[in-house]
């Protein structure tokens, strides 16, 4: 029987990557984005890690419609600043989803960083939550070094000063698929299809 899941995000991107990692993980599920429950109301992420609000998420969308529902939160921890912009990451510069001023209010934070103290990687936490109350949730990650400035015109957020570890060009300066391979967010959704799998098979 397939098994009808929300992805709970408004972004069209993450319902992309998520049905591509379950079509080829042979589940047999029907994914449906939030845009077919228009009254949903948003999810204060209130949580103070990103397992805690990608399950608030994950709670509040499930409890709305009824479905099961996977919902991640995600952002940068920067070594040098303790972890921030963390879960902050979205909103650093005061506006939710302003990328280049995030980006930009990083990088003059961290101007004075030598190159061998700008460790940082990207975190995901990726959950599922059952109507039963059955919930998981878990983790990605993709460490590197945040450059001095940016570089490339892919992706997104804070991808044109982000170097993985081993590598030399940017998140920004290659192809998605070769991101969604290594990023953060790609592990953990990846990791969340056999908890899913097995979650599913005893409803
Ligand atoms: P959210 O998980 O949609 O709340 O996104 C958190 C924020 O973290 C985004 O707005 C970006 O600023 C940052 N972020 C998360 N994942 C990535 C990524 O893969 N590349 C660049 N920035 C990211």
């Amino acid at each position: 029987m397939t098994v009808r899941v929300v992805l709970a995000t408004r972004n069209a991107h993450k319902v992309v990557e998520l049905r591509r990692i379950l079509d080829d993980a042979g589940l047999d599920i029907e994914l449906v984005g939030t845009d077919e429950f228009p009254d949903l109301p948003d999810v204060a992420e209130t949580g103070s890690t990103f397992a805690a609000n990608a399950l608030l998420k994950a709670r509040e969308v499930c409890a709305f419609t009824g479905l099961p529902a996977i919902a991640d939160d995600s952002g940068l921890a920067v070594d040098a600043l303790n972890g921030m912009p963390g879960i902050f990451s979205a909103r650093w510069s005061g506006a939710h989803g302003n990328d280049r001023a995030n980006l930009e209010l990083l990088l003059g934070q961290l101007s004075d960083v030598a190159e061998r103290r700008r460790g940082a990687a990207f975190h995901c936490a990726a959950a599922i939550a059952l109507p039963d109350g059955d919930e998981r949730v878990v983790e990605g990650t993709l460490e590197g070094v945040v450059i001095d400035a940016p570089r490339g015109t892919n992706g997104f957020g804070y991808d044109p000063i982000f170097v993985p570890v081993g590598g030399e060009l940017t998140l920004a300066e290659i192809a998605s698929d070769e991101k969604d391979a290594m990023s953060h967010r790609g592990r953990a959704l990846r990791s969340l299809v056999p908890v899913m799998q097995d979650l599913l098979d005893g409803l």
